[in-house]
């Protein structure tokens, strides 16, 4: 794969993008910075891991109600899988569907494993991370701007993020399957609020000990202009 067109900044979003379409945003979330968008019914956002191995902690609300919002569980559940790929349908505590994922060049992102955050950080590496910036306050500053507030913080899901599970139940965090200029890509089934923190953990691999930043395109089919 030529990753020159994904990490080159000028490169053609509408070239980038995994579902063909007018483009209606394209933007670059910084390094350990976050991100919000409502994506509308219909459109597609791709997300691209523009250097590889960055995950990419996000939350789903329905924009018209946001205490509709993405059930770990639910989703789960109704797929018969503990991990996110094409085909998976993200879902609401309600069961339905907020977005659906219609590629992936991945194969497995996690919902299991949560968001770092300064108290987690203390507890597994100790007290000196206490003051790193991690992504449960990037989800308290960006969601904010939405009326969100702690309370609305749920398990996430983990973009790019690899959090394979033992047989005898034992979770990981360990080196991501992902590399430079991989996608993913969400159809909103409705007007969906997804809010991101570009994680900033460096204490373990899931960011290759380097945050990066990641791109944020979204398309609208055109047959739906
Ligand atoms: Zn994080």
């Amino acid at each position: 794969m030529n990753t020159a067109v994904y990490t080159n900044p000028a490169a053609d979003a509408r070239a980038i993008a995994l579902t063909a379409g007018e483009v209606v945003l394209d933007e670059f979330v910084e390094a350990r910075g976050p991100w919000s968008a409502v994506v509308s019914a219909g459109d597609v956002l791709t997300i691209v891991d523009l250097e590889g191995n960055q995950a990419v902690d996000c939350l789903l609300y329905a924009a018209g109600d946001t205490s509709v919002r993405y059930s770990a569980a639910a989703t789960i559940a109704s797929q018969q899988s503990i991990v996110l790929t094409t085909g998976s349908v993200l879902r609401a505590e309600t069961g339905a569907p907020l977005m659906t994922v219609v590629a992936d060049e991945v194969g497995v992102h996690d919902t299991i494993g949560g968001a770092c955050s300064q108290e987690s950080n203390t507890l597994r590496y100790g007290q000196h991370t206490r003051e790193q910036h991690a992504c449960v306050e990037n989800f308290l500053i960006e969601g904010s701007r939405w009326g969100l507030g702690k309370r609305d913080l749920v398990s996430n899901i983990n973009w790019f993020m690899n959090v394979p599970v033992d047989p005898d139940g034992a979770l990981g965090i360990v080196d991501g399957l992902s590399a430079p200029g991989k996608r993913v890509a969400l159809r909103a089934e409705l007007d969906t609020l997804v809010l991101v923190s570009n994680c900033p953990q460096i204490n373990n691999p899931c960011n290759g000990f380097n945050p990066t930043p990641v791109r944020m395109i979204v398309t609208r089919p055109e047959a739906a202009l």
